[in-house]
Order: structure tokens, then C-alpha cells, then sequence
């Protein structure tokens, strides 16, 4: 049987690992794992990995225990021994809560994407990437006819995994030939998800600037313009000796007010602003970088079984049906699996 997958997230890439069929997975970035992301900068004084989507990786549920513990290499692994500490808008700051700070904070030597890279290559599905899924066709048969962006065909299957943000889900069905009812049921399950925006600022320096206690510092009481601040290059083999890296993750509000403003302005902003929370000169960074997530994390979810079943063999998976955690998203790819394997079973 023939599944294709749109999405190598790690929900959709669970999923394909999950599945014993012909599996092919639509990846329309360059890259493994979606928002479990990482990029990395070639200094002068060596290469820095930034985390710069999902910041660590919990083994919080058994998927993801069983998955990174166990099934994949864990060569590369590192728990962030540095506790979360807090701060309100104040700017009091204070120690976290320790049976979380207790639990593992998991990240890779070369950054959180190695987990989407693990998964590709357990070389059970075949992952085709820069290819953006636009359009599916219901054919008279019952499968599905899929077709990029450019209205290239990209193969027939008998099962359509989407494992997509629900507000491109929502796109893709409105783009595809479907019947009309069961359109207008998946159009409206989806809209019930709705992601919060995040400006991600990454700050570089060709030094060290002062040790903290933390690894990273969340805003406790969320009115502060800064959601999460973590040190990055308190990360195993994340920065060289002599460089720091900040990653500031802005709140819901800031995001949104500021989404338009240019990087050069963002930046500054960021910077003087963090200053002022740690009573330390940060303005001085030596180079930096900007990402705008309009799909971050849920603030609402979708209910799985009003898009699941809808329509015989198209099926959906991701956090918007589960919660804004890595680990769920895969313990989400993890159950549509068993219930494709189990339609089957009972075809
Ligand atoms: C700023 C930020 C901070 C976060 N912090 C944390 C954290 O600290 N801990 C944690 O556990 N989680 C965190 N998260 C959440 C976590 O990253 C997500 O919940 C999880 O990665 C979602 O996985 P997914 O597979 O559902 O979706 P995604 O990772 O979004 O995967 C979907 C994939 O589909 C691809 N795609 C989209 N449309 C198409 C198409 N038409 N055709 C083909 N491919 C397509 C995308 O490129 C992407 O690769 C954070 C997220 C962000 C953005």
C-alpha cells in the first residue's frame, strides 16, 4: 500500500517511522524536523548551532522516551544540566521550580534538528524534500491524486497522511478536489486550532558575557515583552570557547505588535531590553539573526476524530491536535499510525 506523508515534522516523520507500508514523505523546506529546528553560523571563530524553534526536548511520554532513548543513536545527546529560572515584568528574578528543572532538558551536540535527521535516516520511507505539497484529488477509485505548488503530479496513494500547522492544512483542503460536504466538516475542525506568532532574536558575541546560574529564564507572569531568554551556548558543542549565543523568544503580544518592524530595529530593541532585565551592557552583540514563526505553538486545539474519518484514508497529525510540545507531536504522529495500521487491518 502506498501512504504519502505531507510534512517532515517529527510528527509526521513518527508517523512514517510507524508505518511498515511504501512510504513517502513531502517536505517543502530544505530540512528534516519542521520546527524542531536548528541553524547554524560560521564565525571566525568557529561554527555555532542555534536552536532557534523548540529550545529542548522533553521524554516526557513514552513515544519519545522510546524513540530518542532507545530506538535512535544517542551519540549526540546532551541533557542542558542548567536549570529554567523565572522573571516577571518587574524583572525580579527568581529560581524555577525544581521537580520541572529536575527532569531532563534534552538537546543535540549539533542542535534539536538532529532528532528530524535521526528519523529521515532510519531509511524505512523515502523523505522527498523542497517539495510543497498543493493540492489533493479524490479519484473515482478512492485514492488520492497528489500535485506540488506548480501543479506537478506527485503520485497516487491509497493513504494521505497531513502533517501540516492546521492553518496550512486548512489551506491545502480549501485548494483540493474533495466532496463538498466532507470539505466544509475538515475546513471548520480545522479552524477550531489557532497558533500564537513568535519573534525568535538570536544575539551573537565573540565573547563570554557573565556566567548566570540558568540556562534560560521564562516570563512567569507573561507581561513582560520577552517570553523566554536562554543562554544557547550552555549546549553541548552548540558554541566554540569565547563565544556566547542568547536566543530571546518574544511573547504573543510584542510578536504580533512588532512582526512588520525591520530586523535591524528588532534587534536593538531585544538587546536593550534584555540588558535592562540582567543589569548587563548586551548591546554590544557582534552579530545576529531573526526568525518570525507564524505558526509557533497552539493556543487552541483541534479535535482529532472530527478530521480523522471524515473522508476514508486522509488522515491528520501534529500538535494542533495535541498540545505545542515536541514530544506530543510525536506521540500524535505516533497514534494516527496505529490508526491507519488498524484501518487496514479491519479493511
Ligand atoms: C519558537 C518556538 C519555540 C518552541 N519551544 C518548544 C520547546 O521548548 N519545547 C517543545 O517541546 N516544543 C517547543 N515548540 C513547539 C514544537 O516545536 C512543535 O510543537 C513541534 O515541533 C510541532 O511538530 P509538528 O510535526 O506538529 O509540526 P511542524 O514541526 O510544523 O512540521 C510540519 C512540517 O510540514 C512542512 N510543511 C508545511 N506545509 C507543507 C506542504 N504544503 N507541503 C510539504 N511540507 C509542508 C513544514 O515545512 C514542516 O517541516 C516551540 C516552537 C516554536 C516555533
Amino acid at each position: 500500500m502506498a501512504i504519502a506523508v505531507i510534512g517532515a515534522g517529527i510528527a509526521g516523520l513518527t508517523a512514517a517511522r510507524r508505518l511498515d507500508d511504501t512510504v513517502v514523505v513531502f517536505e517543502k523546506s530544505r530540512g528534516f524536523g519542521g520546527r524542531a529546528a536548528t541553524r547554524w553560523y560560521e564565525r571566525p571563530s568557529g561554527r555555532v548551532y542555534v536552536d532557534h524553534g523548540a529550545q529542548y526536548l522533553k521524554t516526557e511520554n513514552e513515544t519519545m522516551r522510546r524513540l530518542m532513548l532507545e530506538e535512535l543513536s544517542t551519540a549526540d545527546l546532551s541533557d542542558i544540566a542548567r536549570p529554567v529560572w523565572t522573571f516577571d515584568a518587574d524583572h525580579v528574578i527568581r529560581e524555577g521550580d525544581p521537580e520541572q528543572n529536575a527532569a531532563p532538558k534534552w538537546s543535540y551536540r549539533h542542535g534539536v534538528s538532529t532528532l528530524g535527521k535521526l528519523l529521515a535516516a532510519s531509511g524505512r520511507f523515502e523523505v522527498r524534500l523542497r517539495t510543497r505539497v498543493g493540492r489533493l484529488r479524490l479519484l473515482a477509485d478512492g485514492r488520492y491524486a497528489l500535485y506540488d505548488v506548480e501543479k506537478n503530479p506527485l503520485g497516487e496513494y491509497e493513504q494521505v497522511l497531513i502533517a501540516i500547522p492546521s492553518g496550512q492544512a486548512a489551506e491545502l483542503i480549501d485548494n483540493s478536489d474533495l466532496p463538498q460536504s466532507e470539505r466544509i466538516a475538515l475546513q471548520s475542525a480545522l479552524q477550531a486550532a489557532s497558533y500564537r506568532r513568535c519573534l525568535s532574536i538570536v544575539l551573537g558575541y565573540e565573547r563570554d558575557i557573565a556566567p548566570r546560574p540558568f540556562y534560560a529564564l521564562v516570563n512567569s507572569d507573561r507581561r513582560d515583552p520577552l517570553a523566554w531568554l536562554a543562554y544557547e551556548h550552555n549546549k553541548l558543542g552548540h558554541a566554540q570557547r569565547g563565544q556566547s549565543v542568547l536566543v530571546a523568544q518574544m511573547g504573543e503580544t510584542y510578536s504580533l505588535e512588532q512582526w512588520e518592524t525591520e530586523n535591524e530595529a528588532l534587534v536593538n530593541e531585544v538587546a536593550a531590553h534584555i540588558s535592562e532585565l540582567l543589569g548587563e551592557r548586551l548591546t554590544d552583540f557582534d552579530w545576529a539573526d531573526v526568525q518570525r514563526w507564524r505558526y509557533s505553538q497552539p493556543n487552541t486545539l483541534a479535535d482529532p476524530s472530527q478530521l480523522n474519518g471524515v473522508l476514508r484514508g486522509l488522515w491528520f497529525t501534529g500538535d494542533y491536535l495535541i498540545g505545542g510540545r515536541v514530544h506530543l507531536a510525536a506521540e500524535s504522529g505516533e497514534s494516527v499510525a496505529a490508526a491507519i495500521r488498524q484501518s487496514r487491518a479491519s479493511a
